[in-house]
């Protein structure tokens, strides 16, 4: 315990020195780097081999941050940060112009959010700062959901992982933008449209997957193993002959795998060197838009 928090005080110190720490969030790990510091989200992009042109969301600790972040912030702001922050919301509002552009990618755009884990909040609390924080994985890999796959990634690239055991989530954040009148869901994640829907009391538009302005990152591989992804959806029932199966409910001999573990079970198919991967999809599986989203990616099929 002892250890843990002279490794907490080292990550603050790094943090303030303008270097890149890896600390866990509920949904996924997070690289972290402080917001305002150039250089150091600089080292991001080359860590990660992110391209330039996919923009980062800033973590914040309280709700203070967000001014220094945005401009002309509207009321849905407050009534979608009141109902899921912390939690794992991300908000799209107009950038502050103190924000470097090579945080947002030259957009003019700013991505907010509020973690729910306590390290991840003490940890940006105790910085002082808002930092930004894409997942601590090698860009298109699966994302981390523990501190082993960071290093896995990571290693001998970043001074320091904090080690916050399993995330709970494990998929990334919702991500919704309030620059335009009509609410747009741009990224679809463990907080449901509907969800989003019922706390505003209006319709939100879906983002197209193939609009690169509405959504910078989408456009990138991601989440993928070096298998080959199959993806099945019932009642189809297709041959078991696939080097590595996953299911999201038991069949067959295949492992069951659902939003928390999904990511895991990916790199340790690669782990085990199996060349192809087929996911069962269930019906409840079929109607969770964040997690559907993540195997048909991880498929290259969308
Ligand atoms: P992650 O890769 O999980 O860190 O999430 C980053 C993703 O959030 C990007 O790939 C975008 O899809 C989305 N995002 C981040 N910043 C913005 C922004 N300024 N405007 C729109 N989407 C954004
Ligand atoms: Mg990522």
């Amino acid at each position: 315990m002892e250890c843990e928090e002279k490794k907490f005080l080292q990550a603050v110190e790094l943090l303030k020195q303008g270097e890149v720490v890896a600390f866990p969030t509920e949904t996924v790990y997070g690289l972290g780097a402080c917001i305002f510091y150039e250089e150091a989200v600089q080292k991001i992009f080359s860590i990660k081999k992110r391209p330039s042109d996919n923009p980062l969301i800033a973590h914040i600790g309280s709700l203070s941050d967000v001014a220094k972040l945005a401009i002309d912030i509207p009321d849905a702001f407050y009534t979608l940060s009141s109902a899921f922050w912390p939690g794992p919301l991300t908000i799209v509002l107009k950038k502050h112009p103190a924000v470097p552009a090579l945080v947002s990618a030259g957009h003019p755009t700013m991505a907010i959010r509020m973690p729910d884990h306590p390290l991840a909040l003490r940890l940006i609390q105790a910085v002082g700062e808002p930092l930004v924080a894409p997942s601590a994985n090698l860009s298109g890999r699966p994302s981390p959901t523990q501190a082993s796959d960071v290093k896995e990634d990571l290693a001998g690239r970043l001074p320091l992982v904090l080690d916050g055991g399993e995330c709970s989530i494990g998929i990334e954040s919702t991500v919704v933008s309030l620059i335009d009148p009509i609410p747009t869901l741009l990224r679809p994640g463990s907080i449901s449209q509907a969800q989003l829907e019922s706390v505003l009391k209006c319709p939100i538009r879906l983002a197209s997957e193939k609009d690169p302005a509405c959504s910078p990152g989408m456009k990138h591989r991601h989440y993928a193993p070096r298998a080959r992804v199959q993806v099945v959806l019932y009642p189809e029932r297709p041959s078991t002959s696939a080097s590595y199966l996953i299911s999201s409910e038991p069949l067959f001999s295949a492992l069951v795998f659902n939003r928390r573990n999904f990511y895991s079970r990916l790199r340790e198919a690669d782990r085990l060197g199996a060349e192809e991967i087929t996911i069962y999809c269930g019906p409840s599986v079929q109607q969770d838009a964040g997690l559907m989203n993540r195997i048909l990616r991880s498929a290259g099929l969308l």
